[in-house]
């Protein structure tokens, strides 16, 4: 073995997870290699995170020209040339792709283009060439692809995943989205604003399954209003062509229907980056397909860590980063523990939806009694000058010790705003806290302390 194929810090992948891990080792001083076999910036920059939010954009542009008459503004869409929709996204793309680039290279991290294996304790292969690579340390940043659910008639052309609908240059005329999670609902907000008919089939009863409920519920209507056809607690038993049309079969409280479309979206859920990912004498622990680690990011194996999502821990982007921070933390000796309990999650419909700490049910289920306060945006003049008033805040506190346990919104710009609810809930804040700051006037923002002064049974506004 040359060397030269020394590191202290050997990372596979160079997604949110490779890349925060592999510029954070190297600021710590050590020798770093990252191997990536597609693009740095994985699935975020490349077809997730990014990308969508450049389409969601493009949308909100065509929503602000058809709400312009209510701003006493004449303005008219004459059409939508969905083929510059896809250049604009992709020139974002490759701007952020080569900014990671330009990083990786300023830290002195080498990228190696190519799978890497985990050939041993400390040892890593490279697929095409079989170089055998020597590390200290492993980061496993593998990630995560689409997984397609075992419904017959699955596969064929135009039944696509979401990476596949990124890269679709005409808009489809109807489309059936199976899945009303965050990826689904998503690219059914973005698609109905661009005009294509959207039918969202979700198995459970509700879109958005793993947030509070008043926020599913607020986007089922928002989306009803839109003209969205919701199918929910169906199950989609088989997939089919009806001439140059699918079919997608469906059944609901033992009755069958079908939906019929030009495409389909299969938005049912992501599984681990681990084919072929060890040699077969390497026994790292795993949890239904994932690699499963501690608090510490550290796998079963010593010098073997893990972050992101092929740990199933949040996976979400800003997860990602901090699993792969704590991970060579620990490598270079210090205590960092990834913390779960203040992980904001945004998902981007018409209008933003976002949610940190326990949701109403997870704070009653723990046995508390609890506080809520709600404001709705409708009250905010923020929100009413800007025409976005569909929507509310609502904080779930202790009703003990008053302390936040929660913050959950739908309105303008509640993925921003949620860092406010980050802070409450990670820093443990009470509902008196908030009371006696002083919020900024006119602001959605005002719409949290209203919350926390409902909560409190005191709302000025309500
Ligand atoms: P990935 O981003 O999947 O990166 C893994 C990288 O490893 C890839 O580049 C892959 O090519 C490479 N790789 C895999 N195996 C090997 C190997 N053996 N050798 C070498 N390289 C390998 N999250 C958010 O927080 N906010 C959002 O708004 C958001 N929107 C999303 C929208 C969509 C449509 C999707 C699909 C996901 C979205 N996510 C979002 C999730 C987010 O993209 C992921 O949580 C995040 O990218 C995970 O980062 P990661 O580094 O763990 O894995």
């Amino acid at each position: 073995m040359a060397d030269n194929n020394k590191y202290d810090l050997v990372v596979i992948g160079g997604g949110p997870a490779g890349y925060v891990g592999a510029i954070r080792a190297a600021q710590l001083g050590m020798k770093v290699a990252v191997f990536e076999a597609e693009h740095v910036g994985g699935c975020c920059l490349n077809v997730g995170c990014i990308p969508t939010k450049a389409l969601f954009s493009s949308a909100d542009v065509v929503r602000k020209i058809q709400e312009a008459r209510q701003f006493g503004v004449d303005a008219e869409l004459k059409g939508i040339d969905y083929a510059s929709v896809i250049t604009r996204k992709d020139s974002i793309v490759q701007r952020l792709v080569g900014g990671v680039g330009m990083l990786l290279k300023k830290n002195r991290i080498e990228v190696i283009n190519d799978y890497g294996k985990v050939a041993g304790q400390g040892l890593v292969k490279a697929q095409t060439t079989g170089e055998i690579y020597e590390a200290d340390n492993i980061l496993i940043a593998t990630g995560s692809s689409n997984a397609l659910p075992p419904i017959p008639g699955i596969g064929g052309d135009r039944i696509v995943d979401s990476t596949q609908l990124l890269d679709m240059k005409t808009l489809p005329g109807s489309i059936a989205i199976i899945g009303g999670g965050v990826i689904g609902c998503e690219f059914a907000g973005i698609l109905s604003s661009f005009g294509t008919e959207v039918t969202i089939i979700e198995m459970l009863p509700c879109l958005l399954a793993n947030m509070d409920e008043e926020l599913s519920s607020g986007v089922e209507k928002l989306f009803k209003k839109k003209g969205i056809k919701l199918l929910l607690g169906s199950a989609v038993k088989a997939l089919y062509d009806d001439g140059d049309q699918k079919c997608v079969e469906y059944e609901k409280n033992g009755e069958t229907g079908s939906v019929t479309c030009d495409c389909v979206l299969i938005s049912t859920g992501r599984r681990p980056n681990t084919d072929s990912l060890f040699e077969k004498d390497i026994d790292v622990e795993m949890n239904r397909g994932f690699v499963r680690v501690d608090s510490a990011m550290q796998t079963s194996v010593p010098g073997i860590y893990a972050a992101g999502d092929v740990t199933g821990e949040g996976m979400l982007a800003h997860t990602a980063y901090a699993g792969a921070e704590t991970a060579v933390e620990q490598m270079a000796g210090m205590d960092s523990r990834l913390n779960l309990e203040a992980v904001p999650k945004v998902v981007f419909v018409d209008t933003e939806i976002a949610s940190v700490g326990m949701t109403e049910k997870e704070a009653k289920d723990s046995g508390r009694e609890i506080l809520i306060g709600r404001f709705y945006m409708i009250g905010n003049g923020k929100a009413l000058a800007m025409g976005e008033t569909a929507g509310f805040v609502k904080i779930v506190a202790d009703k003990e010790d008053h302390t936040i346990l929660g913050l959950h919104m739908m309105g303008p710009e509640a993925s921003e705003l949620i860092t406010v609810g980050v802070q409450l809930v990670s820093s443990k804040i009470k509902l008196e806290e908030v009371e006696s700051a002083i919020y900024p006037h006119p602001s959605v923002s005002e719409a949290i302390k209203e919350a926390a002064l409902g909560a409190l049974g005191r709302a000025i506004h309500a």
